[in-house]
């Protein structure tokens, strides 16, 4: 681990000289809203010397510098949505928040693309695409809160992922700051380029490690007119399951296909104070099928509504808001069970994804907690939820590393990996060590030295370095 000095009056002087001394907060009651993200284990909480906004990539790039200059760690916060720890200052010094940086500088309808701040709002660029009458594809479930500099470093998942890909498939080029303080653009708004090391891919899901993203150039797609979102419950929870790769591979190209077991139809329902059908025995999988025909809509909902009902669905219906509303709310609803849960995130290939969701639940079975799942399906991404409820602090952390290792084990052994979209954050740093190739993570420690000599960015997570 590095040493830091820490953030004193004179690193405070030269912060307030670099951003304005309003954009610089010291005052403990300031500083504890960062100590944590989503994370409510107190355990990984810890506070910032001094949390700084800076007002453009020229103050950005002041203040990493300065963080070289004083030794002084710098972690990187958007809307602070992590579910990996991401956004805590785990080694201390300046929690540097981008929400000043929250313009939409572009929209050009047709060549496609918008050209946005880092810190803008996920949800404000999906509302601009739409009224353009096109789609900016990225959605994380988070969107209401969440911001674009977050999902483009976490390169973040979510509903639309199965048809468009993750936020890493929704970018042309980034604006970065440097590790060291250089304002660098990297990628092209092109479709296609072999021009020497695709930069802007490497810090897309870097987690705030290699470069400090303030701009981005966002794909747009045409916005599909037509759209259906269907929702069949299934009471066996293996016929749910395996209904997955059946609607992949039939052909009909959906945008999302959603799985919730039991537990979270009913968390959610209880959360959202609805009683949907099925609420005590069903299990949900939401698929959402989009076109640019009205026919191409009827027949690949005719295809989906046999396959479904062939599959041993106990009803097919249509999905109207209250279900992707409870689809939504089922990070939320776990507190209705749990004060204290674990929210996990695996990635397995996509014909896995069945039998990895039957041997989570089957393993947890045997476990003292109750073990919630529910699933992007359609990309391979299952998220897990462990719920403490009464259960005693040392039985917990003893258990749910068993358990952990039980599951990170069989997702490797069938070609998985630690996290679909998450990240690794502070959360999994001991797991990435253990599962990764070594080769692989030599490679990734030599970029991250190479880039951070002084190791100032977001120290602590994803590499233990
Ligand atoms: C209810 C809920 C639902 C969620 N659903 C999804 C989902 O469907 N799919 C999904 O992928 N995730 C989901 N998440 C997780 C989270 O919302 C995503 O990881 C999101 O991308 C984080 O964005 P943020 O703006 O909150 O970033 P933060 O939490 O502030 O930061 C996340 C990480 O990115 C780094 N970072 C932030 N901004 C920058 C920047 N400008 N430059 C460099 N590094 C930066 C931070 O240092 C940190 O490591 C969900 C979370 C919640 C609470």
């Amino acid at each position: 681990m590095s040493e830091y000095k820490p953030v004193t009056n004179e690193v405070i002087e030269a912060l307030k000289a670099a951003v304005g001394s309003e954009y610089v907060l010291t005052e403990p009651e300031k500083l504890d809203a960062y100590k944590t993200d989503e994370e409510t284990n107190p355990h990984y909480f810890h506070l910032p010397e001094a949390v700084v906004l800076p007002g453009s990539a020229e103050e950005v790039a002041a203040v990493v510098k300065l963080a070289n200059q004083y030794k002084f760690p710098i972690t990187v916060r958007s809307a602070g949505t992590s579910l990996a720890g991401g956004a805590i200052p785990v080694c201390g010094g300046i929690v540097l928040l981008l929400e000043r940086l929250n313009k939409i500088l572009e929209v050009n309808h047709d060549a496609m693309y918008m050209v946005v701040e880092a810190g803008a709002l996920t949800k404000e660029i999906q509302e601009i695409a739409n009224k353009e009458g096109l789609l900016y594809a990225g959605d994380p479930c988070s969107a209401d809160s969440c911001l674009i500099g977050g999902n483009i470093a976490t390169n973040a998942g979510g509903n639309k992922a199965v048809r468009y890909g993750t936020t890493r498939n929704q970018v042309y080029a980034v604006e970065v700051v440097t590790p060291t303080g250089d304002i660098v653009e990297m990628g092209a708004r092109l479709q296609k380029k072999t021009t020497g090391y695709c930069l802007e891919q490497l810090l897309i899901g870097s987690e705030g490690t290699l470069g400090i993203i303030t701009k981005a150039t966002l794909k747009l797609q045409p916005l599909p007119p037509y759209r259906f979102d269907l929702l069949a419950i299934f009471t066996e929870v293996e016929k749910a399951i395996d209904i997955v790769p059946k609607v992949i591979k039939a052909g009909i190209t959906p945008t999302s296909v959603e799985f919730m077991d039991n537990s979270f139809v009913r968390s959610t329902n209880d959360y959202c104070e609805s009683r949907l059908p099925h609420y005590e025995d069903g299990n949900y999988v939401i698929i959402t099928v989009e076109t640019f025909s009205e026919d191409e809509l009827d027949s690949k909902m005719e295809v989906l509504d046999t396959l479904c009902s062939e599959n041993g669905a106990v009803e097919v219906l249509e999905a109207d808001e209250r279900v992707w509303k409870l689809r939504r709310s089922c990070q939320e609803s776990v507190r209705i069970i749990s004060l204290v849960s674990i929210t996990d995130d695996l990635v397995v290939p996509l014909d896995k994804i069945a039998e990895t969701i039957k041997f989570v639940m089957e393993t947890g079975k045997k476990y003292p907690f109750k073990v919630m799942t529910l699933a992007h399906a359609g990309d391979g991404n299952l998220h897990f939820v462990l719920c403490k409820c009464e259960l005693a602090d040392e039985v917990w952390e003893k258990e749910v590393a068993k358990f952990h290792a039980e599951v990170y084990e069989y997702a490797y052994g069938i070609g998985g990996r630690l996290s679909g979209e998450h990240g690794i954050g502070v959360k999994k740093l001991e797991e990435l060590e253990t599962y990764t190739a070594p080769g692989e993570l030599l490679v990734m420690k030599t970029i991250k030295k190479a880039m951070d000599p002084n190791n100032i960015l977001n120290p602590g997570k994803l590499l233990k370095i």
